[in-house]
């Protein structure tokens, strides 16, 4: 017999995993709704084209992990690798900028990348994200940083950096890159194979290289995009800064961080957190005020972050969380009383909405009674059919240990008066 497996770098969550992940998700949609921002969820896939153009072609998302297919219908289609693209495309196909000149939205989604799996890195995973669509200024630039870090604080996550740069104004790249490019006229041959194809293709990413030689070369030979950047942009770096100083937020401000997608301009930043190990990002971000330009919109600033879900969880402390246990475990004996008790339960649940668990195994009272205690239920419901033949029904306090027996007509009565 084949013995199925789930798809390598794909993930099954089980309920313990997923009481945690419920708990992570409505702390963020909260802290998401407290800053102003909302939902949006768009299609799992999308046209092909509408990455390529928001991407890049030169990114390694673009270049080698996409899921892509055509279809039936010769539509050549791909399973999302990042929300960025599929909001931008959203935000011009609902002409939202027609309604307010300010949109803030964000998400918490499944994403798709073909990566080499291991710790901290998926081929399916999740990403929430804020993206703030209209303002050019820095102030937003830095709402943005501060929803990402103070989400990671409120999940206590230790050993954070938040790495700061500016890559400036689209109009200074061109200038940047021919000089990067001459610069490294003289070492070219020295540096690995992928930098070598970066050099022409997407320069700006030769700085996220991880091989130390090549970085060596770089800090030798390499001009740094900060350096070269205009005075307005300085000054929008400048003011980014304060207010994260203001703010409290402690930051460093790391000039090789130019992250490496074509949308980004300006503001780029980065949070780690040493608890992870090798893949240490928690979430990254930065501006994008040409991106919906880009995909056929109008010119629209904007700026926003994508942080990883899976990420967050392996980092925080998971004895933050509550387990929650069930608010009674019904036990009966005998066919006439398990019916009754069935209805009852029933009705527990509808009308109390109590968690109710119902023995469904027929064991033995002694056996159930271990599972009730095992389960770390509040309250034990024992029905048999000689409690059936009074019209009665035990309750147990499991937290005291008391015992009674009541009429069953009376347990609305008794659930409407306890919090148990
Ligand atoms: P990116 O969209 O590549 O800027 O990634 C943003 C964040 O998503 C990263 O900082 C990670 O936290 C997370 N992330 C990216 N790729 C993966 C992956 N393959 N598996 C799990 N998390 C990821």
């Amino acid at each position: 017999m084949i013995k199925f497996r789930n798809i390598k770098g794909t993930h099954d969550l089980l309920p313990e995993q997923v009481a945690i992940w419920r708990q992570v998700e409505n702390i963020i949609h909260l802290i998401m709704e407290q800053n102003g921002f909302g939902e949006i969820r768009t299609p799992i896939f999308e046209n092909t084209d509408l990455f390529i153009r928001g991407i890049g072609t030169d990114t390694d998302i673009v270049s080698k992990e996409m899921y892509s297919w055509t279809d039936q219908g010769n539509n050549l289609l791909t399973l999302r690798p990042e929300l960025t693209a599929p909001v931008a495309r959203a935000y011009i196909q609902h002409q939202l900028s027609n309604k307010n000149p300010m949109h803030r939205l964000y998400y918490l989604d499944t994403l798709f990348r073909r990566e080499r799996p291991q710790k901290g890195r998926q081929r399916q995973f999740h990403q929430f994200g804020a993206e703030a669509i209209g303002s050019p200024n820095p102030e937003q630039d830095a709402e943005i940083i501060a929803i990402a870090y103070n989400t990671f604080e409120k999940f206590k996550i230790k050993d954070m950096t938040v790495n700061l740069n500016s890559i400036g104004s689209p109009q200074i790249r061109t200038k940047y890159l021919k000089l990067l490019r001459s610069s490294l006229d003289k070492v070219q041959s020295k540096l690995c194979g992928t930098c070598q194809n970066r050099i022409e293709k997407n320069a700006l990413r030769l700085f996220d290289c991880k091989n130390s030689n090549c970085q060596t070369l770089l800090d030798q030979n390499a001009p740094l995009i900060f350096d070269e950047i205009s005075d307005s942009d300085y000054l929008h770096f400048d003011i980014v800064t304060r207010i994260l100083n203001e703010v409290g937020i402690p930051f460093s401000h790391n000039k090789k961080l130019v992250r490496g997608l074509d949308y980004y301009s300006h503001t780029t930043f980065e949070i780690t957190s040493k608890s992870l190990g090798a893949q240490d990002a928690l979430c990254g971000g930065g501006r994008y005020n040409s991106l919906i330009e880009q995909l056929g919109g109008k010119p629209t600033p904007a700026v926003g972050f994508a942080a990883g879900l899976e990420r967050l969880i392996l980092a925080l402390e998971k004895n933050q969380f509550s387990e929650k246990s069930p608010d009674i475990y019904f036990i009966h004996l005998g066919q006439d009383a398990t019916i009754i008790a069935s209805r009852i339960a029933n009705d527990i649940r509808i009308k109390h909405e109590k968690v109710v668990i119902f023995e469904v195994l027929r064991r033995s009272l002694k056996a159930q009674m271990r599972e009730a205690g095992r389960s770390q239920a509040k309250t034990v419901l024992i029905l048999g059919d000689d409690e059936l033949k009074k019209n009665k029904i035990i309750i147990k306090n499991m937290q005291s240990g008391e015992q009674k027996e009541i009429e069953i007509s009376k347990l609305d009565q008794y659930f409407n008066n306890t919090s148990n």
